[in-house]
């Protein structure tokens, strides 16, 4: 799978100016709130939902894979959506350049929370000690939707490559489905609290590729600015919430990020782990 390219983040076409005023307000910041999207991973080989090489963009009949009552009622969409999950791409992905720049913000002076929208586990893999929240759960497990039993999805995986084109529950013969949050489930209260806490407490937010149209995540922005904290938007295209943030970046998200890192001199961090 190729990275997405798009006018709008050409590299080479860095905006340094407000990459700069970027690294300015990460250096003064003691507490950073990053609300990620799945902009951050496309880098990573993994497409987004909504870009211009967008999963829904280029094929709009696979959002039934992520609506719940689709998914229960129909054998066909979860074969489909099995078949996605085995060669999607996620499995073999690797944290990006971007995941490490965000993961390199942490210092003994500067906390950062990641608000992922994301379920490929890639923030995680950035050897990183920020506190990570995954609003939409993990594509790493699986859920049954009868008895809510959860398993490695590598064992379906498996049942799969055996020949199975929709495993059930081994313990109670209910659907299975990979644990991450559909269109129709609730998120988790408890992340989502320790999200909003992250979001009121922090003292610059930052919005990485997303957007910010799926609510709850998206309104984490609005909470970190009640709190008084400026947003800054880090996206290739225009997202719901440009309106009202303070800084806009519309580059493509790692060579920003890595720009960004130069600035504050953390490129030595990013290019060790890289390596
Ligand atoms: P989205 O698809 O709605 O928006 C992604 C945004 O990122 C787009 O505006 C796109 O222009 C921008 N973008 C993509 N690549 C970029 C790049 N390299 N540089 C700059 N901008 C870039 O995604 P969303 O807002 O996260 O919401 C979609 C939902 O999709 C979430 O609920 C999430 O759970 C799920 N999702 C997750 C993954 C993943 O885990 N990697 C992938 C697809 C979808």
């Amino acid at each position: 799978m190729s990275h997405q390219e798009h006018e709008s983040y050409q590299e080479g076409d860095l905006d340094i100016q407000r990459l700069a005023d970027l690294a300015e307000l990460i250096s003064e910041a003691g507490q950073i709130f990053v609300l990620a999207g799945a902009g951050m991973s496309t880098e990573s080989g993994i497409p987004d939902f909504r870009g211009p090489d967008g999963l829904w963009t280029k094929y709009p009949e696979a959002m039934r894979m992520f609506d719940l009552a689709a998914y229960r009622s129909d054998p066909e969409v979860r074969r489909a959506a099995w078949r996605i999950r085995r060669d999607g791409g996620i499995r073999d992905a690797k944290p990006n350049v971007g995941h490490y720049a965000v993961a390199a913000w942490e210092t003994a002076d500067r906390r950062v929370t990641v608000a992922t929208q994301n379920i490929d586990g890639l923030q995680q893999q950035a050897e990183t000690s920020t506190r990570v929240l995954e609003l939409h759960d993990t594509f790493w497990q699986t859920m049954c939707l009868s008895c809510d039993e959860r398993l490695p999805i590598d064992q379906t995986f498996e049942r799969l490559d055996a020949g199975e084109v929709d495993p059930n529950c081994h313990s109670c013969g209910g659907i299975l489905k990979s644990a991450t949050v559909a269109f129709g489930q609730q998120l988790d209260p408890r992340v989502l609290d320790s999200a909003v806490d992250a979001a009121q407490s922090c003292d610059l937010a930052i919005a990485i590729g997303s957007s910010l149209s799926v609510q709850p995540a998206a309104s984490l922005c609005s909470v970190a600015m009640e709190g008084g904290a400026p947003l800054v938007i880090v996206n290739g295209e225009p997202t719901e919430y440009d309106e009202v943030a303070t800084l806009i970046i519309r580059d493509r998200i790692g060579p920003a990020l890595l720009r960004v890192s130069e600035v504050l001199g953390e490129t030595a961090i990013i290019v060790s782990d890289l390596s």
